[in-house]
């Protein structure tokens, strides 16, 4: 496949996208929640390289630069704004050094700019200006395509999307969805994908927030709705309908957490494994989605079972489970008797 652009790639079949780096790299001691600003990609650029080819390895088909809120407010809030355009070239180098070598396609990121406000038309200026510098950084990296992520306002989207069409590069934008199954600006997801895609998005879905099962029927919507292929890349953990969303999700069995909420840094017990996000891979492709991924909270394992359920055998696959071999579980003759039988007291 590679060499093939992200439609040709589509046209051929489902492709794989692995996103969540900011969660990882908090898990792995590279980046602090809280502001979740990518500074691992200046700090520790050998971490952002590895973590790049875990997820290749995994399975994913794309390598996305880390530039996940990378932007002008966010590098504000930290004070490492005159590092911006340093973070953003550095960030797509080490991307498109990992899809070169392994084959993958190779894409540019933007993201919500948490000032946009809708009644205020000088902040839709100061966003597409944000959404302008970084499309312009991955148009000069070389980018594929371009993907804008967890937009809360459709309008928002649409702005952001304008300036990866104006730089004439292929768009995959997908929405976040909270506890109200609409867009912060009212609108539903479908019709917001549709608006999206009438624009020119050349993928449209729905990333971050949701699990999958709170995800999903938003998807079935969105498919139903629009000529695209679309997009599902939910967070890896178990929302369901009186908790929908990453940040609704209560833990009854922990009494020390430091407030009521897990998240970000305590939803571990939350956590979908790999066998519900392959039920969820599995899923989303019935239903149609053709650009498939994991959000927030993702890890290479998920990715993996993505893969697998999608009938992909990774390099990763060389290590996927068998218990056959297991000392006391293991199924193979030349296993020690005495160690089988003793498993029923494990
Ligand atoms: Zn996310």
């Amino acid at each position: 496949m590679a060499g093939k652009s992200l439609g040709e790639r589509l046209a051929a079949g489902p492709v794989i996208c692995a996103e969540g780096y900011l969660f990882e790299l908090e898990r792995r001691g590279y980046v602090q929640a809280g502001a979740f600003v990518p500074e691992a990609v200046l700090d520790h650029p050998e971490v952002v390289t590895q973590l790049h080819r875990d997820f290749v390895h995994a399975g994913s088909d794309i390598v996305e630069a880390f530039t996940y809120y990378a932007h002008r407010e966010k590098l504000r809030i930290i004070g490492r704004e005159a590092q911006l355009e340093e973070m953003n070239r550095q960030a797509l180098r080490i991307a498109k050094d990992v899809a070169d070598e392994t084959g993958t396609l190779f894409a540019g990121d933007i993201c919500n700019t948490n000032i946009y406000d809708t009644a205020d038309p000088a902040s839709h200026r100061a966003a597409r200006a944000m959404f302008d510098e970084q499309v312009g950084w991955a148009a000069d990296a070389g980018v594929d395509f371009i993907v804008a992520e967890t937009f809360s306002d459709a309008a928002e989207a649409k702005l952001a999307l304008a300036a990866i069409k104006a730089a004439r590069l292929p768009a995959v934008v997908t929405m976040a969805v909270h506890r109200a199954p609409v867009t912060r600006d009212g609108m539903t997801p479908e019709d917001c994908c549709k608006m999206l895609a009438d624009a020119g998005a050349d993928v449209v879905g729905l990333n971050c927030i949701r699990g999958p099962k709170t995800m999903l029927p938003l998807v079935e919507r969105i498919v139903a709705a629009v000529d695209v292929p679309v997009a599902a890349l939910p967070v890896p953990y178990r929302t369901h309908d009186g908790e929908p969303t990453f940040q609704s999700l209560r833990d009854p069995h922990c009494d020390c957490l430091p407030g009521e909420m897990p998240f970000p840094v305590a939803l571990d017990p939350m956590t979908c494994n790999r066998f519900e996000m392959a039920e969820f891979a599995k899923a989303a492709h019935a239903l149609g989605v053709r650009y498939l991924g994991v959000c927030c909270g993702a890890m290479p394992h998920h990715i993996r079972a993505v893969a697998e359920a999608l009938g992909r055998t990774p390099p990763a696959s060389r290590y996927s489970a068998d218990m056959s071999k297991h000392a006391f579980f293991g199924t193979d003759k030349s296993l020690k008797a005495k160690n089988r039988e003793f498993s029923r007291e494990l």
